[in-house]
């Protein structure tokens, strides 16, 4: 199907799809290590690169390719490679290109993991990295002022939802020769195009809003053919992240729920974030949509909306936010986000613990700091909870 005119809705229910010669229609799932030839010619040929056949599923298959082809569609890019999580998305898509001597420059608030590659995995390369508040264009400018092959940021980020301006830190880092890598989880294709702004490469952890239903890992990384084919591939291939034809097809079912499933939760996570800013106990709540969010002119000049998390911060320090917690009685304790059922998470002392107190000031997490991935249960039972959570603070 010509999938370039339909619309990101159909698109996540069709792109990319490819019948067998038994006409099914759900996607089939090819649950296959390897793959057979004809005679040995063909076998030849195959490794030749004179014909497409499929050799083995460390360098793809066809359910796979399914998976490919469907978040390429709604990415509007030209290629997809799916990983086996979003960690071996990330890491393949800088590994892939990174040398001795080479220089990353990265949003200081990053998902703890991608925190780590650059922090103190690519420096034991020799490769040399700065980290610079994501919304400081000064500071951007200032470390982009040198030659860099990689910039790498996350915006919506973690967990404090601050927005970085897409299009301005594309601009700079184009200009210092960087390659710019987006982890676009928070925001999902659907609220955000990267490409549209001037990344030149978007990198999710499926396991999120994909799948979205709690059950799979997987990670996927998005960018023109050439860089894909002949950058990318060739370190994928061989270094083995592949993502299981039965994970890819159980996100390929979760895609086609996902723009019903993103709509309610930011729908319901802004009904939230308006209940807490107001609710007693509560310090501030963060909602990139919200008018009394620091940026939310910019939130919704790069967005279509607001997204499905809401970061707030509840008067008392840590000893608060853990009696809210354990008060909860619908809403669960996990580190996990994107998914129908809601979740908190407490940075502080999970997720961002490892990164000190000092960096954890600086993104502007508190002890009283807590994240909230709305689900899609009914918003009524989410707000009932969320006041059962309050009122054991004040009982
Ligand atoms: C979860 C997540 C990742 C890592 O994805 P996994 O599938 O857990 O490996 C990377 N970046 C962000 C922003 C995430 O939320």
């Amino acid at each position: 199907m010509s999938k370039k005119s339909y619309r990101p809705a159909t698109q996540l229910v069709h792109a990319g799809q490819m019948r067998s010669n038994f006409a099914e229609n759900a996607e089939a799932l090819f649950l296959t290590s390897g793959f057979v030839y004809d005679n040995a010619e063909q076998a030849e040929a195959t490794f030749k690169g004179e014909i497409e056949h499929y050799q083995y599923s460390r360098f793809g298959n066809p359910t796979v390719a399914m998976l490919e082809g469907r978040l390429a569609a709604i990415e509007g890019a030209e290629a997809c490679r799916a990983t086996a999580t979003g960690m071996a998305a990330v890491h393949a898509a800088m590994l892939c290109q990174l040398h001795a001597g080479d220089r990353v420059v990265a949003s200081r608030a990053l998902f703890g993991s991608c925190h780590w590659i650059v922090s103190t995995l690519l420096p034991r390369y020799g490769i040399e990295t700065v980290f610079v508040d994501g919304g400081d264009l000064t500071a951007w400018k200032q470390a982009l002022s040198r030659r860099t092959a990689v910039v790498l940021l996350e915006t919506p980020s973690n967990p404090m939802l601050d927005i970085i301006d897409l299009r301005a830190v594309a601009d700079l880092a184009h200009t210092a020769g960087a390659m710019v890598i987006v982890d676009n989880v928070f925001a999902t294709p659907l609220l955000q195009r990267p490409i549209e702004f001037g990344a030149d490469v978007v990198v999710y952890s499926a396991t999120k809003h994909m799948d979205g239903q709690g059950r799979v890992l997987g990670g996927a990384v998005l960018g023109s053919k050439h860089w894909i084919e002949t950058v990318l591939q060739p370190f994928t291939r061989n270094t083995g992240p592949a993502l299981s034809p039965f994970n890819a097809w159980v996100i390929l079912k979760g895609l086609e729920t996902m723009a019903l499933r993103v709509k309610q939760s930011c729908q319901s996570a802004a009904a939230l974030a308006d209940h807490l800013a107001q609710a007693p106990g509560v310090r501030r709540a963060l909602y990139p949509f919200r008018a009394d969010h620091p940026q939310m002119a910019l939130a919704r000049a790069q967005m279509a909306d607001g997204g499905t998390l809401v970061t707030f911060e509840l008067e008392g320090g840590q000893a608060a936010a853990f009696k809210f917690m354990n008060a909860l009685e619908l809403i669960a304790i996990s580190n996990n986000l994107g998914d129908s059922k809601s979740m908190v998470t407490h940075p502080a002392t999970t997720t961002h613990m490892r990164i000190g107190a000092e960096e954890r000031q600086r993104i502007g997490i508190t002890d009283g700091t807590i994240r909230f991935s709305v689900g899609l249960e009914d918003v009524a039972d989410l707000i009932d909870d969320i006041d059962r959570g309050l009122a054991a603070l004040r009982g």
